[in-house]
């Protein structure tokens, strides 16, 4: 049958040239059984960290659009080798980058998001037989500037690629066989799942399971395009995440994610009166910082201690930010810790059960890990812990939760 697929390849896939002409069997396989592809790639290997490391050498806070016009690179190199390898193969591959192609994105660089994508071009070239291969992770903005969609964001270019084309699916191939139900690579026994709910893959996906960027997840929940993530080093059905359906395990705890990059800060001594949290978080936010976790202690004597956490990156800036608030307040303390990770669990199933939470926090105390924050959604149960506890936790709610077996848990 003749479908329209796009196919995202990420950096690992496409690290050499032989990984390259690997990838471009796998297009010229599908092609030749008669779809339709469109091709999106990452940069090469840890080529975008090579030059987000080069721009930090000339400046550890480069102008952003300059920063764009660098770390967009990487993918320029990846598409127009894949496009002499398909052509290798008697196969009209041609590279495009987002700027020939106008997909157009807001104005904020580094982190851009997607406004619209041009396809009139696309689908020309698709009637005349050409398979395009178009740069991930970039776009332009209405000044014609290229702008860079935040670490991932190849992810984010196949999905809105793949919505604006209508193509039947997003295959977004990686260095795993699909998702598991945690990150395979800090558990072994983390099992491979066949479906997962967009619902519950924004949630993953949000606390740090890295193998699909939240923003590809937000647009193919948005559009109902279903994503497929599958291995480009083996064949397999990968992982499909799509809209739920009744047919759907509702499994309690689907899979656990874990994010080690990020800082808490603690403002103590603060005036408990009305206001005074968007006080606090509105110059956080004005910054351009994105808070995680938040929690506010009950109040002693009229003051309360604001905790909140943040990437660490962002943590020095923010300590600056609370350090002067802490002075308008009349002096609290201003605590930083880099030393924490926090491990979610998630699950559809959570919705309809009690006793969750007490399991889980039973799992951890068995293990002698101590908490330090928790948040909860209706489907997730987060917790921030001593970082050097991150592997321990992982393990021991994997295990308490069953999530090795196939069975509904
Ligand atoms: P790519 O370069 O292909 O975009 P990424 O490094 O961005 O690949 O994402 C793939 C990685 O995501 C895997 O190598 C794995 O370590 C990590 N990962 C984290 N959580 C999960 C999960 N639940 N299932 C699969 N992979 C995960
Ligand atoms: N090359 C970019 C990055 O490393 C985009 C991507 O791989 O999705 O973040
Ligand atoms: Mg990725």
């Amino acid at each position: 049958m003749n479908k329209l697929i796009v196919k995202k390849f990420g950096g690992t896939s496409v690290a050499n040239a032989e990984r390259i002409e690997a990838v471009a069997d796998l297009v010229a396989k599908s092609v030749e059984d008669g779809n339709e592809v469109v091709v999106v790639l990452s940069a090469m290997g840890k080529s975008t960290d090579d030059l987000i490391k080069l721009s930090k050498e000339i400046n550890p806070n480069p102008d952003l659009r300059e920063y764009d016009a660098l770390v967009s690179t990487g993918e320029q190199i990846s598409v127009a080798l894949l496009a002499m390898a398909l052509q290798k193969r008697n196969i009209k591959g041609k590279s495009f980058t987002a700027y020939q192609l106008g997909i157009r994105t807001n104005s904020m660089h580094s982190r851009a998001r997607i406004l619209d994508v041009q396809v009139k071009k696309i689908k020309e070239e698709i009637s005349n037989g050409v398979v395009p291969v178009i740069t991930g992770f970039q776009g332009m903005n209405d000044e014609g500037d290229i702008t860079t969609l935040g670490r991932g964001g190849s992810d984010t270019t196949g999905v809105a690629l793949a919505v604006a084309l209508e193509a039947s699916e997003c295959q977004i191939y990686t260095d795993v066989d699909g998702v598991f139900t945690t990150d395979p690579r800090l558990y072994d026994k983390a099992r491979l799942l066949k479906k997962v709910t967009f619902e519950e893959m924004l949630e993953l996906s949000s606390m740090g399971a890295k193998v699909l960027q939240l923003r590809a997840v937000e647009y193919a929940s948005k559009y109902q395009m279903p994503i497929r993530v599958l291995s480009s080093f083996n064949a397999g059905e990968g992982t499909l995440i799509e809209e739920e359906d009744e047919s759907m395990e509702r499994p309690i705890v689907s899979g656990i994610s874990s994010i080690d990059s990020e800082a808490k800060l603690t403002l103590r001594g603060v005036p408990d009166i009305p206001g005074v949290a968007a006080k606090i978080l509105g110059p956080i936010s004005e910054a351009g910082i994105e808070i995680d976790v938040i929690v506010q202690n009950i109040s002693a004597e009229n003051t309360t201690d604001f905790t909140f956490t943040v990437n660490e990156d962002d943590a020095v800036a923010a300590e600056a930010i609370l350090l002067e608030m802490s002075n308008s307040f009349g002096g609290g303390l201003v605590e930083v810790d880099s030393d924490i990770a926090k491990i979610s669990i998630v699950g559809r199933g959570m919705r309809a059960h009690a006793g969750i939470a007490s399991k889980m926090f039973e799992a951890l105390a068995n293990e002698q890990i101590n908490i330090l924050l928790i948040t909860t959604s209706e489907i997730k149960i987060s917790v921030v812990i001593k970082r050097d506890s991150m592997k321990d936790a992982i393990v021991c709610l994997h295990d308490a939760f069953d999530l090795d077996k196939e069975l509904d848990n």
